[in-house]
């Protein structure tokens, strides 16, 4: 999942990008409404963290402009203090959810984790799939009730394809939504994260827990089961 923080204030930006890094997002980091509007064009975005109060564009402007745009990812915006004013002007510019700083980052977290949850169509953070069985918060795979042992790429991937379920997943979008900008996007290793992860999931090959769309890429297959 890639997320975008845009926050002028550098040690508040860092610390935000270290937290969501380390819970396997790829952050792009903005201190400027203008760099974010660069990035949203460039990159693709599951999620924007957007301080309202930015130094060149107030980010009430900025949400209006993607929603105008045609960017549907959620956002979620920081608010200075506690004025009801501008959490009201932000909701109405296409913010999904508020943060009034200062804050801890489990709320910000837990309310990230929300808004996914509702772009994934999921009620709940663990998800049956039969004997798979997925935990995005506490980022743990088990089958038949024993924990797989994924790495991070192997749990990003399908997290990824999960999030998407039902719908296919071309190589170069699970690239640039999995990895940094820097980074080498070699298909192949994509290919060869998919075929570790089926491995994992379906050990008997019976499960077929991602299917390979020829020429076009991949699909989670799975569909969730209630307890
Ligand atoms: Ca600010």
């Amino acid at each position: 999942m890639r997320m975008l923080v845009v926050e002028d204030d550098a040690r508040l930006r860092v610390r935000l990008a270290a937290h969501f890094s380390a819970q396997g997002w790829v952050v792009d980091e903005a201190q400027k409404g203008a760099e974010a509007d660069y990035l949203v064009r460039e990159f693709p975005c599951d999620l924007a963290i957007v301080d309202l109060g930015l130094p060149d564009v107030p980010g009430v402007e900025l949400i209006s402009r993607w929603r105008l745009a045609g960017q549907v990812f959620p956002v979620l915006v920081l608010t200075a203090r506690a004025d009801w004013q501008e959490k009201v002007q932000g909701l109405e510019a296409g913010a999904d959810d508020y943060v009034t700083k200062p804050f801890y980052l489990e709320e910000l977290e837990a309310r990230v984790n929300a808004l996914l949850r509702r772009v994934s169509g999921r009620t709940t953070e663990r998800v049956d799939y039969g004997p798979v069985a997925i935990d995005f918060s506490a980022r743990t795979v088990s089958l038949n009730n024993v924990a797989l042992e994924l790495t991070a790429y192997e749990y990003n991937t399908l997290a990824y394809l999960a999030h998407r379920a039902g719908t296919v997943v071309s190589k170069t979008e699970l690239t640039e939504h999995l990895y940094q900008q820097d980074h080498d996007r070699d298909s192949n290793v994509i290919e060869v994260f998919v075929g570790r992860l089926r491995r994992k999931l379906d050990p008997g090959g019976q499960l077929q827990p991602i299917e390979t769309v020829r020429g076009a890429g991949y699909r989670f297959a799975l569909v969730p089961v209630a307890r």
